[in-house]
């Protein structure tokens, strides 16, 4: 039973992170990005709303958003826990989230905040490609695919997002700093923040965020 919020800038590996910890702890992995980015796909009202937000770089307004993170917890494959990827965005997201929780009963065992400098996010972002079918990230120097075009994982088609072009990128930064790096203080004040160094290579990452999860669980326990 684990469930933990990723919080972090775009870029900075909480996608990539999120898969490990999935497959390491068999709870599955809750990305708004990804859910939004399906929705486009398959021409939905949803996908249909989400798209001029997600192309201009900025969030796509809360009343949808966290109705969709509602509904996709009470599934039942959330009741053993989640790992959370892009949700909560803001102080409203992250209230509304706690009053989601409640209601069922229950509580975050950690939120994981992962730090990189803007130079290390911009290189991640301009350089990821992303798989149209699974939604699995990769770089194309600093986590290459065997074939640059086909996703490893599941044979789909690798692209690049349209978010993560240069002018977007920058936008997505900003709107990170002044809408989601709040929630760094709102955990810290609930006791339930742990900051992670994101400049390490994937396989350190992982291995602090263990150490992280470790350490949160024990508190629980004592
Ligand atoms: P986020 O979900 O936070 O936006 P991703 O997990 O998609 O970030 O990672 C962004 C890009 O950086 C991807 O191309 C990914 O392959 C790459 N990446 C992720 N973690 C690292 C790391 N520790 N070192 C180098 N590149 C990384
Ligand atoms: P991500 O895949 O997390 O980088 O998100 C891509 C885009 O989806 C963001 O730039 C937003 O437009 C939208 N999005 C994802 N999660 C949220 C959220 N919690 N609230 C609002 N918009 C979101």
């Amino acid at each position: 039973m684990m469930r933990l919020v990723l919080l972090g800038p775009p870029g900075v590996g909480k996608g990539t992170q999120a898969e490990r910890i999935a497959q390491g702890y068999g709870i599955p992995h809750v990305s708004t990005g990804d859910m939004f980015r399906e929705a486009v796909k398959r021409g939905t009202e949803l996908g249909r709303t989400a798209q001029e937000y997600m192309r201009s770089g900025r969030l796509v307004p809360d009343e949808v958003t966290i109705g969709l993170v509602r509904e996709r917890l009470s599934a039942d494959d959330c009741r053993n826990g989640f790992v959370l990827d892009g949700f909560p965005r803001n102080l409203v997201q992250a209230r509304a989230f706690d009053e989601v929780l409640a209601q069922i009963g229950s509580r975050l065992d950690a939120v994981i905040s992962i730090d990189a400098s803007v130079e290390t996010l911009v290189a991640r972002l301009t350089g990821r490609r992303t798989c149209r079918r699974c939604g699995t990230p990769y770089h194309v120097i600093f986590n290459p695919p065997p074939d640059p075009n086909t996703c490893p994982a599941c044979g789909g088609e690798l692209y690049q997002r349209d978010d993560d072009k240069e002018e977007t990128v920058r936008k997505r930064l900003e709107v990170y700093e002044a809408e989601t790096s709040p929630l760094v203080d709102y955990y810290r004040a609930q006791g339930l923040l742990q900051v992670i160094n994101g400049e390490q290579d994937i396989d350190k990452v992982y291995e602090d965020i263990r150490r992280a999860l470790e350490e949160a669980t024990a508190h629980d326990r004592a």
